[in-house]
């Protein structure tokens, strides 16, 4: 029985638990989790922990002692199978019943599998969500050479650096015809299919994927739509996540793509929050459109509106969202959405290495991503809260910090 029981125990479910005792609360809290680990950090998954070069223990949210030293609660490899709002009870998978005064649900997502459904039952598919994931591909890795790539995606690209790195042939496939097409313009998109293919990763764009081949219940290759097969030893699969929202749904609560919630991060149930990727929420940089955000800023942010809202500080969720993605030596930083664009400007040239490039909408900054350039990345933050509209040859100037645009 907890005053608080919190479903999840990721980036926004222990930031909510975290917050909640930095907000004074003494009530019961649980944080209960389906994976066997403490909480951690989840984007060295693709990065440092997929290269070897980070231990696990250095990605823990915090050590052990600090939750018991909080009296937070931790159920892990607990998976909560159903949800009866009406009783306020959790059931897990044995059937056992957690009540809840209130409930956080920080869910996040599922890998989204093959829409052939051809990775069920073979060896050597991947997804990289978890630490589990990781520790079985990293098991494989050395018996791998050829290592096919669904997916040109952040994580996907993000694998597929670490993997050229450690000596794999690595072949990318993405259906559109250019990579991060869902986030970013196409300059950046071309001068990261530069610089992959620099490193030797081979590219098959504008390719679906028809099915993947096995032979003795391993992962032999991936068969295009175009009829080509690329032999594999290991595929990983990077093509999204889907929410992790049924038993939500199953209870009545008003679900999309994504548990649908208000500015406090409240559901359709008063006494039910939802925090994180799979939180579907009216968002102010995106002119008012419903999304959901996939980044550890929005999980962090949203843990702090619920936990100020159960607390009865007043607030409200209106974070400009930002995002990163390390690529070998390249940082990419995005601050804002740049989804409907109507016209952008480059600051300084790809051919450099460090550039930024600057979305607007109706003439105002909406967003900015920096490759290898963190001043713009910071500055242009204060630029896009202050809605401002600077002159496209002011943005174009490297010569001019952005933060002297700032009305
Ligand atoms: P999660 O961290 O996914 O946590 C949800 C937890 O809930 C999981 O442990 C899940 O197993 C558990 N769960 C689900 N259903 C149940 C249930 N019914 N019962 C019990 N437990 C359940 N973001 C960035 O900003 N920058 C990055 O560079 C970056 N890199 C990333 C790299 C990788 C490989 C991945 C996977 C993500 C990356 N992200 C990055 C995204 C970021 O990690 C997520 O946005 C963040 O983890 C979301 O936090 P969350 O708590 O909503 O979900």
């Amino acid at each position: 029985q907890f005053d608080i029981a919190i479903v999840g125990a990721g980036h926004a479910g222990a930031q909510a638990a975290i917050a909640l005792r930095g907000q004074g609360y003494e009530g019961r809290i649980g944080l209960i989790g389906d994976e066997p680990d403490l909480p951690y950090e989840r984007p060295p998954l693709s990065k440092e922990y997929l290269a070897g070069e980070k231990p696990f223990e250095r990605m823990l949210l915090r050590k052990e002692s600090f939750w018991e030293e909080r009296d937070i609660r931790l159920l892990p490899s607990t998976r909560i199978e159903r949800v009866d709002a009406r009783t306020h009870e959790l059931f897990d998978a044995e059937g056992e019943s957690i009540r809840y005064g209130k409930l956080i649900w920080a869910g996040g997502g599922e890998p989204r599998r093959m829409p052939c459904g051809s990775d069920a039952g073979l060896s050597g598919v991947h997804a990289i969500r978890t630490h589990a994931d990781v520790q079985l591909l990293r098991k494989e890795l050395a018996a791998a050479d050829r290592i096919v790539v669904v997916g040109g995606g952040y994580i996907g690209l993000e694998a597929a650096a670490v993997l050229t790195r450690l000596g794999k042939h690595v072949t990318v496939v993405e259906a559109a015809t250019r990579l991060l097409s869902r986030v970013c313009g196409a300059p950046i998109s071309d001068f990261y299919e530069r610089l992959h293919r620099a490193a030797g990763v081979e590219f098959r764009l504008n390719t679906m994927t028809d099915c993947l081949e096995g032979e003795d219940h391993h992962v032999r290759g991936v068969r295009l739509s175009c009829g080509e097969s690329l032999p594999a030893d290991l595929v990983i699969i990077g093509i999204g996540i889907v929410p992790s929202i049924e038993p939500l749904t199953a209870a009545g609560i008003d679900t999309a793509n994504g548990v649908r919630v208000d500015a406090q991060c409240r559901t359709s149930d008063p006494d039910i929050f939802a925090i994180g990727d799979c939180a579907l929420h009216v968002n102010a940089w995106a002119d008012s459109a419903e999304i959901r955000l996939e980044s550890v800023q929005n999980a962090n942010d949203m843990a702090k509106v619920a936990a100020q809202v159960i607390t009865g500080t007043p607030a409200h969720y209106d974070a400009l969202p930002w995002f990163w993605s390390n690529q070998y030596d390249v940082k990419l930083q995005t601050a804002g959405l740049s989804m409907g664009y109507d016209d952008h400007v480059l600051r300084g040239s790809p051919d450099e290495g460090s550039f930024s490039m600057a979305y607007l909408k109706a003439g105002r900054i909406v967003a900015l991503d920096a490759v290898n350039r963190p001043a713009d990345f910071v500055q242009a933050q204060k630029l896009i809260r202050a809605r401002a509209s600077p002159s496209l040859a002011a943005l174009a100037d490297i010569e001019m910090p952005l933060k002297t645009l700032i009305p």
